[in-house]
């Protein structure tokens, strides 16, 4: 999560454009209602046929997958001077890290360089292609830290919980209906530098492949709150009804330009994400909603030497992944497709 300044009257005005984007919210709604179906599988994942991924449950993301992730980002930062910012060796070795999984999956990963104020970064990205090539549904997530610090829930969380995503959609839906395409960014706490590099390298049919566009960043604060971004509703949908099967109350959340969600929405993309909070104050009322402590930080490390593996709160880390994988899965739904061709 960047610091901030400005942008967001710009993303509230491409956002309630994208509301007006009839085909897609027709197209998104029907995934929404596939999903009410989709749910009931969740319980009885053994009862579905191993031929059809249309039957199959959204994987479940392991929290120990997850955590065992930021484990290995924590120990990056502990052998490269302490943090993961872009520019440094912490962060290429963070890049390699990730990379290293993928590959192991069977991903063929693409490094995207990029310039910076100090020197060069690079995104990386990771797909499975699907049947259809004229849609991709996208996840993103910014991988390095700001200078100050390990930054495990900024960003090490979404990260993670992205990667462990991309791994448990490799081994149970390799061959997907629509495109699942997985990124990982540079250089966001220089001003969103990887990803609005990245929309800005894409020619207009490959923008507007991007069906729609899920970002990821702090989703394990220690003190959070189950935040959703307020951008496409029926991805919103998508997000409170899986967090609902968990009886799991949301809050809509503007994160403004304050993350990689911002270039896609100022290009005319759906977007979405989940959010659990960054320097701001937890209210008595989201207190008494989601626990934690009324008038403290929603992270008090945010951006801070404290942002290590013993800033996060693993029970919110698994729901957000959950909800993540099931999300994804529920829009790149063969039936999905079929009732929105
Ligand atoms: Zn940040």
């Amino acid at each position: 999560m960047n610091v901030g300044r400005g942008s967001g009257i710009a993303s509230r005005v491409a956002a309630d454009r994208h509301r007006e984007d009839d085909t897609m919210n027709v197209r998104i709604a029907i995934a929404a209602a596939a999903t009410v179906a989709a749910a009931s599988t969740l319980a009885a994942p053994t009862a579905a046929a191993p031929d059809d991924p249309a039957t199959l449950a959204a994987p479940d993301i392991d929290v120990a997958a997850v955590q065992a992730h930021l484990d290995a980002l924590q120990q990056i930062a502990d052998e490269n001077g302490g943090n993961r910012a872009t520019g440094t060796t912490g962060y290429r070795a963070s890049v390699d890290y990730v990379t290293e999984q993928l590959e192991t999956a069977g991903y063929t990963v693409t490094e995207q360089p990029f310039d910076t104020f100090g020197g060069e970064s690079y995104n990386i990205t990771a797909e499975l292609a699907g049947a259809d090539p004229s849609r991709v549904v996208m996840l993103g997530g910014h991988l390095d830290s700001v200078d100050a610090g390990a930054g495990i829930n900024d960003n090490g969380s979404g990260s993670a919980g992205e990667l462990a995503t991309a791994l448990a959609f490799a081994e149970a839906n390799p061959n997907p209906s629509v495109t699942v395409r997985f990124a990982w960014w540079g250089a966001e706490e220089q001003g969103l530098l990887g990803s609005s590099h990245y929309v800005d390298s894409l020619d207009a049919a490959e923008l507007d492949r991007i069906d729609v566009y899920l970002n990821f960043d702090m989703i394990g604060s220690p003190n959070g709150g189950y935040f959703v971004y307020d951008g496409d509703d029926a991805v919103e949908g998508t997000f409170n009804e899986f967090l609902a099967t968990r009886d799991i109350q949301t809050a809509p959340t503007t994160v403004g330009g304050r993350s990689d969600h911002a270039a896609f929405e100022d290009a005319g993309v759906p977007i979405g994400g989940l959010f659990t909070g960054a320097e701001g104050t937890k209210t008595e009322e989201e207190a008494q909603l989601w626990g934690g402590t009324a008038g403290e930080p929603y992270d008090p490390c945010y951006h801070s030497e404290c942002d290590t593996t013993a800033n996060i709160d693993p029970t919110m880390l698994d729901n957000m992944s959950d909800a993540m994988s099931y999300t994804v899965w529920s829009l790149t739904a063969p039936e999905t497709l079929d009732d929105a061709a």
